[in-house]
């Protein structure tokens, strides 16, 4: 482990606090959380584990890990906690701030999709898949390997039966509250 990953940054825990607060500090390491996780197949950390760095003031290994990334956000953490810690909302929290403090993802695919889709949601005030979809296969060079790889008909197969199913609208909708969502997301990003 590199030494920074040691040297401890106590600052970290009430600067995730001020953002919450998550109730990070009442976590009793249980577990309660990791075992009902669905996704930490595919973590480096386990979500109780997290938690534990967060106290310890790990900031380098919390915000470069993949963990924060591969959480689906499902929420089952948070209801199983019996500390009532925030642990999925920390999550969101966590990754927000590796983005500001420009920490590289494990996960660029994920960290590209996570841009993406917050842009989207900026421009148009909510999610318009007809441009998200595009948007991310172009930003992420999926478009590009799926040239490669011969698979691009299959995305477009799928983006002609979302149109006829009417998933993908060819022209977005407009909400009341743009202005609101986007000062949301922008005070969101400040918030860390
Ligand atoms: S379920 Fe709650 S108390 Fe238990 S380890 Fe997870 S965060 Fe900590
Ligand atoms: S919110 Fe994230 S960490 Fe919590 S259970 Fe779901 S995938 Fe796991």
């Amino acid at each position: 482990m590199p030494q920074e990953t040691l040297t401890p940054d106590y600052s970290l825990l009430d600067q995730i606090e001020a953002v919450g607060p998550f109730q990070t500090g009442a976590c009793f390491q249980c577990r309660k959380c990791t075992n009902g996780c669905p996704v930490t197949f595919a973590m480096d950390l386990y979500p109780d584990e997290v938690i534990r760095m967060v106290i310890l003031g790990q900031r380098e290994a919390v915000l470069g890990c993949r963990t924060i990334w591969v959480c689906a956000a499902c929420e089952t953490c948070t209801t199983r906690c019996p500390n009532e810690v925030k642990i999925a909302e920390m999550m969101d929290c966590l990754k927000e701030m590796a983005v500001q403090e420009s920490v590289p993802s494990p996960q660029p695919q994920i960290l590209t999709l996570h841009e993406t889709f917050l842009n989207n949601i900026k421009k148009w005030g909510r999610v318009y898949e007809t441009a998200l979809l595009p948007t991310y296969l172009l930003r992420s060079g999926e478009l590009k390997h799926k040239w490669q790889a011969g698979t691009w008909q299959d995305e477009i197969k799928l983006g002609l039966q979302m149109v006829s199913k009417g998933r993908f609208p060819l022209l977005p909708t407009a909400i009341k509250g743009k202005r609101e969502v986007r000062k949301i997301l922008a005070q969101h990003r400040q918030k860390p």
